[in-house]
């Protein structure tokens, strides 16, 4: 890690009218959560296709119990790293104002950030394919899959986009605004693949945002409209930033 970027970007942190964080993947890693591709990414192991929205319709049994492994198992114990904690701190402290996240696992609200915009949808809410219902996973029975409604018997779905499904219009709009607002943007563990979330980074940069990029390796983003590129953990990098602000 680089000291004297990490203060650059925390002075600029410090000094920003509007920042707004955005993240992928990488920023759950170190809380035991591995991200979609790559080395011991999820399609190491998995064939995606269970993910596919056509695929969930047609075989829900298959595709559910694929789902009920990857995301409900293998998140059910994660918890919010320090990456997490210090975004939720910069968020209360006046620092950052909003968090824009592609992960459907929650943990920037468990960390205590507000204002999070989840342009992938969460895995706690589980909604009817039939009526409409929607379910904290609190109240789902996952010991008999696929999980159905308790009032039109429908099946259920996890309340997250899936592949070929639209990104929520709500949270596409919001993160779009904040992007546009913010004078620093802060991108976390992404390679900037998915579409569209990897156009909000650019319109934060289009709008004249100074933007700030953490991750052990270079992205897409990195060459292209970084400003400052950050290279480490997210938990380290983050835990030294935290430190500058005095968090
Ligand atoms: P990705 O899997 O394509 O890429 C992960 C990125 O994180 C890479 O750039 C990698 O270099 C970086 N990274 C890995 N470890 C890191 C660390 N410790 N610190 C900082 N950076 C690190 O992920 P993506 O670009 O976010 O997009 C894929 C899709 O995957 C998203 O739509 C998201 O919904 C979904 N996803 C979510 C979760 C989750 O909710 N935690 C997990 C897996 C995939």
């Amino acid at each position: 890690m680089d000291n004297e970027k990490v203060k650059e970007a925390a002075e600029l942190i410090r000094k920003a009218k509007y920042a707004v964080a955005f993240t992928g993947a990488g920023i759950s890693v170190e809380s035991g959560i591995p991200p979609f591709r790559g080395r011991d990414g999820l399609w190491e192991k998995y064939d995606p296709i269970f993910l596919e929205i056509e695929y969930f319709k047609k075989k829900p049994l298959a595709s559910w119990m694929k789902i009920k492994e990857v995301f409900y198992d293998m998140l059910q114990d994660a918890k919010p790293n320090l990456a997490h904690q210090v975004i939720a701190k910069m968020c209360e402290r006046g620092f950052v104002e909003s968090v824009i996240t592609q992960n459907i696992d929650s943990l920037h609200q468990e960390a205590g950030s507000r204002y999070v915009y989840e342009l992938h949808g969460t895995h706690k809410q589980l909604v009817c394919t039939e009526c409409q219902s929607e379910y904290h996973i609190n109240f789902a029975d996952f010991d008999f899959l696929p999980p159905t409604c308790f009032v039109c018997k429908g099946i259920l779905k996890p309340d997250i986009v899936f592949f070929n499904e639209p990104i929520p219009q709500f949270a596409k709009s919001r993160s779009f605004a904040e992007a546009e607002k913010s004078d620093v943007f802060i991108i976390v563990g992404t390679n900037a693949e998915v579409y569209p979330a990897n156009e909000i980074p650019v319109a934060a940069k289009n709008s004249g945002a100074i933007i700030i990029e953490v991750n052990i390796k270079e992205s897409h983003f990195t060459n292209s409209i970084t400003d400052i590129f950050l290279q480490g953990k997210a938990t380290e990098v983050f835990g030294r930033i935290g430190e500058l602000l005095y968090l």
